[in-house]
């Protein structure tokens, strides 16, 4: 067994390393404050942000970097999946604006599951980073039990009429289409009744309205489907493999933690920490202070090693559907525990947010530690992932 990159990895390291520092505003990651593993960060979802991101990944395109894995003939570099994760690495240290949905979870699955029809019309401008999507999956009454779902899609002539409400659809409002799940035959048993589906935010019936996250920011919105027209070649695949797809596509989720993230965030705590007093001694020296951080950087490592195996997994044909989910706990756990730490580190400072002149360390902590609450909800909450590394990992049978 080989713990290190290869020659060629470094290299390509260096690459993406020397193309983000030239890419990237001066003091970008310094500017940033994303919790990793949080979803409500200004930057995910202010306007103008999302605008820059935007904007960032059409450069990646450019390179030929947003799909970097993604074969040459639909609009990719074909690098090996550690070279995929290397870059993701990399671009989460530097807090870069990424893979989006569109990227990361609808691309891939259209290439593994679209038909042709669905590869000409969706895979070449979502390579070029030219569209961005939102998820529509979860609704009022289902989220955790997705099978439950009551959107329709009903089978129209040239097109499919949806009928039905999607809730907590993340950045919605500044996406150009929904990757959505809908019913498509009702009389059929469940998981074998829904199809996905690729619908303009601008048909007429779509409604989208605002929910403001624990951070006071609009990230999250409700969405209403009011007879709303989606023509046939809309749909992704075959009818009816709705949540066969869907589940691929979550492991494509699951995979995205934006762990280099974590790494950075706690070097630059461990900076804070060693150049910091508390009640006249040095931070630093603090016995308690010193178990939570080695503690933290244990959890980080961990982290890392099951990110790599999961990127060899993929690399040699293996399906990491139970890595994907260890890796989407062990990821956001470790965000909630990070933001523990520093809060209790930081003791009462640790409530001063960032607009304060006594905060501490940007006034960091509090937001993250508001918003990682939703880490481990997201893409699945953490009692449905032990589900699935109990009952896919361990072979341990539903109650
Ligand atoms: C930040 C964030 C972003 C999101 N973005 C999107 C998005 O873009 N698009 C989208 O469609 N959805 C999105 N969601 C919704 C998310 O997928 C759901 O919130 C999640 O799947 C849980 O569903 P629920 O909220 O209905 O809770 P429920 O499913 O009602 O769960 C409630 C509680 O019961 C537990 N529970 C449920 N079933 C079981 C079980 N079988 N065994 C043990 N415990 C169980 C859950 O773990 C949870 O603690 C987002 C959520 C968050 C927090």
């Amino acid at each position: 067994m080989e713990f290190k990159l290869s020659e060629k990895e470094e290299a390509f390291k260096s690459e993406v390393e020397a193309f983000l520092k030239k890419e990237l505003p001066p003091k970008w990651p310094e500017m940033s404050t994303h919790w990793p593993g949080g979803y409500g960060s200004l930057e995910s979802t202010n306007e103008e942000a999302v605008k820059a991101a935007f904007t960032f990944r059409r450069r990646l395109a450019e390179k030929g970097w947003l799909t970097i894995s993604w074969p040459k003939e639909f609009g990719g570099e074909e690098h090996s999946y550690m070279e995929q994760a290397i870059f993701d690495e990399r671009v989460s240290y530097y807090r870069a604006p990424g893979m989006g949905i569109a990227t990361g979870i609808a691309g891939p699955t259209i290439l593994r599951f679209g038909s042709d029809e669905n590869k000409q019309d969706w895979v070449q401008t979502i390579a070029k980073g030219e569209i961005e999507m939102w998820l529509g999956y979860s609704e009022p009454n289902s989220g955790s039990d997705l099978a439950g779902i009551q959107t329709t899609a009903v089978d129209d002539g040239d097109d499919f009429i949806i009928n039905g409400q999607k809730i907590w659809g993340t950045i919605a409002h500044l996406a150009d289409y929904a990757w959505l799940i809908a019913v498509t035959d009702s009389e059929a048993p469940r998981h074998r009744n829904a199809s996905l589906f690729i619908v303009d935010n601008k048909t007429p019936g779509v409604t989208i309205r605002p929910i403001i996250n624990i951070l006071g920011i609009h990230s999250f919105n409700e969405v209403f489907f009011d007879n709303v027209r989606v023509p046939k070649r809309n749909m992704i695949g075959e009818k009816n493999m709705g949540f066969y797809y869907m589940m691929t596509a979550l492991d494509f989720e699951r995979l995205m933690v934006g762990i280099g993230g974590f790494k950075r965030l706690f070097e630059q705590f461990i900076e804070y920490v060693k150049q910091s007093e508390q009640d006249g001694s040095p931070l630093g020296k603090n016995h308690t202070v010193r178990k939570k951080l080695a503690e933290i950087a244990v959890k980080i490592e961990m982290v890392y090693i099951f990110f790599w195996r999961t990127a060899s997994m993929l690399d040699k044909g293996l399906v990491p559907s139970v890595e994907s989910s260890v890796l989407k706990l062990t990821a956001t756990e470790l965000s909630r525990a990070l933001a523990d730490v520093t809060m209790e580190i930081l003791g009462p400072y640790g409530q001063l947010m960032g607009g304060s002149k006594d905060a501490q360390f940007r006034g960091m902590a509090p937001r993250g530690y508001l918003d990682c609450i939703s880490a481990t909800i997201g893409a699945g909450t953490s009692e449905i992932q032990r589900n699935i590394i109990a009952m896919r990992g361990l072979g341990l049978t539903k109650k």
